[in-house]
């Protein structure tokens, strides 16, 4: 096993961001009170997640009470599908999502399905985008929800949210979008983009786990998923995690107050490891060559097993991941590489690259040098 080790596997998640860090600390010893009780120490609980509430209200263009905590962004996904989808009153319901999805929406979107109402698909081009025309065309009077992904976990691809929010807002269809891996990383508006429900999750941009949350725009028909005690307005019932969601409003601040520089001092980064792997023969990249996520890498490599790559890259002290990780280590073959035209065989074969904050210029040196070196080893001990 190496010495030295290199995170780059930011797209599963992210290491805290030191605001986080600062915020946990200084809350956990004391701000233990739960911010439904009605003394004084409980209110200070309270003021600290509105505080937090207001603040990532203002980054993603927001007003306060349209922002509601979660567990992350799973849970504000299922939310998104099912609250919307249940709180029509319609006897025929349809539902647009997109093949690429994450299973997040995709697993709700098959068990809406099986409860007997329509739903479509749309299926990406060979970069991964999603046409806006495609979702026009797939709207008809019995579509409530259109959900589409901002960017996509495996390729990277980063979708045209505010051309499909626009079409969603003319036809008057709810437009929810999984900004799990956008947020942070790339700006959004909720105003601009006509983004009626927004998810989102703490752990992509330098929060901790299992805090995230649900933008909800004021007037959206939705259903809760849990029932209890009636925190978060009703919408979302469990006594919140106010350390969580205090270090989650800190790390989204802090990612967008220097998402500029730190995008493009990764894309100075991912061009070192890029070229030194397309200098190798049968190498392709998925998804966007410039529409895409600001450090993210993701390659199908003919005639390498994507696992057998992620086990080597270990070796030498490197955390990459082959696809998804998305999937609770679960080795399966991506469905976001079928849908973008790869058979079976060159979807096993790819490889995700995913750099992060605290990457540096001498770790994608590392990893162009060991990725190419391992690439030609594995080819040759399989010949
Ligand atoms: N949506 C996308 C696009 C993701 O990449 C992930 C990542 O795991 C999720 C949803 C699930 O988020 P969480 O891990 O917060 O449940």
């Amino acid at each position: 096993m190496s010495e030295r080790f290199v995170y780059a596997d930011h797209a599963a998640t992210t290491q805290l961001s030191p605001k986080a860090v600062e915020v946990i600390q200084k809350l956990s010893a004391e701000e233990f009170y739960n911010p439904s009780a009605i003394y004084g120490k409980a209110e200070r609980a309270r003021g600290i997640m509105d505080s937090s509430r207001a603040l990532l209200a203002e980054i993603i263009g927001a007003e306060q009470d349209e922002i509601i905590f979660t567990s992350g962004g799973t849970e504000s996904d299922n939310m998104a599908l099912f609250g919307v989808m249940e709180a029509s009153r319609n006897i025929k319901k349809h539902l647009i999502t997109t093949a690429i999805e994450h299973s997040a929406v995709l697993l709700p979107a098959k068990k809406i399905m099986s409860q007997g109402n329509a739903v479509t698909l749309i299926e990406p081009d060979r970069k991964g985008k999603i046409s806006p025309e495609a979702v026009k065309k797939a709207i008809r009077n019995e579509t409530i929800l259109v959900s589409v992904m901002a960017a996509n976990n495996e390729i990277g691809t980063v979708e045209p949210i505010g051309a499909i929010g626009r079409i969603c807002a003319e036809k008057g269809v709810i437009f929810h979008t999984d900004a799990v891996q956008a947020l942070g990383h790339l700006p959004i508006n909720v105003k601009n983009d006509h983004i009626r429900l927004l998810s989102a999750s703490a752990h992509k941009f330098g929060g901790p786990k299992g805090v995230g949350f649900l933008y909800i725009k004021r007037g959206t028909p939705i259903k809760p998923l849990f029932l209890g005690g009636g925190q978060e307005r009703g919408f979302r019932s469990g006594t919140e995690n106010v350390i969580g969601v205090a270090a989650m409003a800190a790390a989204l601040k802090d990612a967008v107050e220097h998402m500029e520089e730190e995008n493009s001092r990764l894309n100075s980064l991912t061009a070192i490891i890029n070229s030194a792997v397309l200098s190798l023969t049968d190498v392709v990249k998925t998804g966007d060559e410039t529409g895409r996520l600001p450090g993210h890498l993701s390659y199908v490599i003919k005639n390498v097993s994507g696992e057998a790559l992620v086990h080597f890259m270990d070796m030498e002290g490197i955390a990459v991941s082959a696809g998804s990780a998305c999937s609770a280590g679960k080795n399966h073959v991506s469905h976001v590489l079928q849908s973008i035209g790869f058979d079976e065989n060159e979807a096993a074969s790819s490889v995700r690259i995913s750099l992060g904050r605290e990457n540096t210029a001498a770790d994608a040196h590392y990893i162009a040098q060991k990725l190419t070196h391992i690439i030609r080893h594995i080819r040759e001990i399989s010949l």
